[in-house]
């Protein structure tokens, strides 16, 4: 009873890769997942569901998947993390398309090749059922169950079972009552720490109530408690993935998860109550969505722009702010002159005339190097806030899923502090640092880390058994 080869933790694509790859190498397999109903919350079910790798097409050649992983890193990645990425998420594509998961191009641009079928709507707010990633859930379990694995919902993982520094299978709360499951392995892949409060005020920013949960809002940061308690080393915890948002997502359900605001924001400039500029807008939206979170106030960023920008850019998303976001209820301000829209939003009217002045002279000049904070131009072209009616939108930082935690190997097996593999032990997925993260906050694709690792571990649980 309750006895497997192989227990997972969390029911989202990591999991759900992990334990069907490993059905179909003929293991006996459980997915424990504490969400209760079968369409249960978890992000991968409320993802686009584009699979790309630092935002290139995971079947180009190798030295573009590699140079989308530098751009967007900076380098700060974990060398042989990253190679399986490159190698391997192809391959993992396709294994997919043979359990039954459906994709499309949903764009031109090399990172929308892989989209799973059908895709979100084109429009604000939450949209998942029924969209590609929740088929991919339910086609996997489905596939899941025929190779003989059980998927166990409303099962809640708390600790592993370790005998002798080996882990020998964990103890859930099953319907209230603690259980006990024996494997000789057992891959965390519960998601991430992004929802718990106290987790993220200690390692990422001091004011989380004023971020909002982009996504599922499951991960609670058990796997990494449970890895820590049986000598896991951990790394990475200060990044969070995520986007600017609307700040009316904060108690409006019908602007987010999209549109993000990032291509604006880029475009433009995101100015704090004074009408001075506070993060590099140039580092791109992920990042910025970090700086301001980070900020003793998350709720003070406003973007500023002009008509060309709101025009160009805030049509250029795949689901764009204009007009999506007015469509859905989200307001923004206008004003013929900067006071003028200073005053309807807000802002200090001295302070946002000033910056704009200095800002627009750097963007005639080409010289960022005299602002503060400084502007990066190599990635994001910054563009001039000349023509009215100028537009502000109220902005704040939502946090999708946390980039750091349990540290792997390119097997996918838990690593102690020493470096070494702790037996029967395994993390994929938004659970896992060691890809993303660091000064650049640089993020290269959740879907494709947790297929990838989580096909990893299987494949490793299943050559340890067959020895
Ligand atoms: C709105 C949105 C859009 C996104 N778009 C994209 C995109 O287009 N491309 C992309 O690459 N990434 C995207 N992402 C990120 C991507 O969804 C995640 O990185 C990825 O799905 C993580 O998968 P996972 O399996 O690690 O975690 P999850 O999907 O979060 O699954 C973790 C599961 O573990 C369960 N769990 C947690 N704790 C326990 C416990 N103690 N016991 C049992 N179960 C537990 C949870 O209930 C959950 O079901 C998006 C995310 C969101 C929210």
């Amino acid at each position: 009873m309750n006895t497997y080869d192989m227990i997972v933790v969390g029911g989202g694509i990591a999991g759900i890769v992990a334990a069907t790859r490993a059905a179909e190498k003929g293991l006996r397999v459980v997915v424990l997942e504490k969400g209760e109903v079968p369409d249960y919350k978890c992000n991968t079910r409320w993802s686009g569901g584009i699979v790309h790798v630092g935002y290139v097409d995971p079947k180009e050649p190798a030295a573009n998947i590699q140079a989308g992983i530098a751009l967007n890193t900076r380098g700060y990645t974990d060398p042989a993390l990253a190679q399986v990425l490159v190698e391997q998420c192809g391959k993992v594509i396709d294994w997919l398309r043979v359990q039954g998961v459906r994709f499309i191009r949903s764009g031109s641009q090399s990172y929308l090749a892989w989209t799973m079928a059908p895709p979100r709507a084109l429009v604000a707010g939450i949209d998942w059922k029924g969209r590609g990633p929740d088929v991919m859930l339910r086609t996997l379990t489905d596939r899941l169950r025929k190779l003989g694995g059980t998927l166990l919902l409303g099962a809640k993982a708390e600790r592993l079972i370790l005998e002798n520094g080996r882990v020998m299978g964990l103890e859930a709360t099953v319907a209230g009552v603690a259980t006990r499951f024996t494997a000789s392995a057992v891959v965390i892949a519960d998601g991430g720490f992004q929802s718990n409060i106290h987790l993220i005020r200690q390692h990422i920013m001091p004011n989380p109530e004023a971020v909002k949960q982009r996504g599922g809002a499951t991960g609670m940061g058990d796997g990494m408690r449970m890895a820590r308690e049986a000598g896991a080393a951990i790394t990475d915890l200060d990044c969070f993935y995520g986007h600017l948002l609307h700040r009316e997502s904060m108690v409006n359900d019908k602007v987010w998860p999209y549109p993000e605001l990032d291509g604006i924001a880029t475009a433009a400039i995101v100015v704090n109550h004074a009408g001075q500029r506070f993060v590099n807008e140039g580092a791109g939206g992920v990042n910025m969505a970090n700086m301001i979170a980070r900020g003793a106030d998350p709720l003070c960023a406003t973007l500023v722009l002009d008509t060309p920008i709101w025009e160009g850019p805030g049509r250029s998303a795949r689901i764009p702010a204009n007009p999506a976001l007015e469509r859905a209820g989200g307001t923004i301000f206008r004003g013929s002159t900067l006071r003028e829209l200073a005053g309807v939003a807000g802002l200090d009217p001295d302070g946002l005339e000033a910056t704009v002045a200095a800002y627009n002279k750097a963007c005639a000049s080409g010289d960022f190097g005299g602002l503060t904070p400084p502007r990066t131009t190599d990635r994001f072209k910054p563009m001039p806030i000349l023509k009215a009616p100028f537009v502000a939108i109220p902005a704040c930082a939502g946090i999708t899923y946390t980039m750091g935690g349990i540290r792997i190997d390119a097997d996918a097996r838990v690593l102690s502090e020493a470096g070494e593999a702790i037996p029967g032990l395994y993390a994929a997925g938004a659970a896992t640092g060691g890809i993303e993260g660091g000064p650049a906050i640089g993020y290269t694709g959740g879907l494709s880390k947790a297929a990838v690792f989580g096909f990893r571990a299987a494949e490793h649980v299943a050559k340890g058994a067959k020895q």
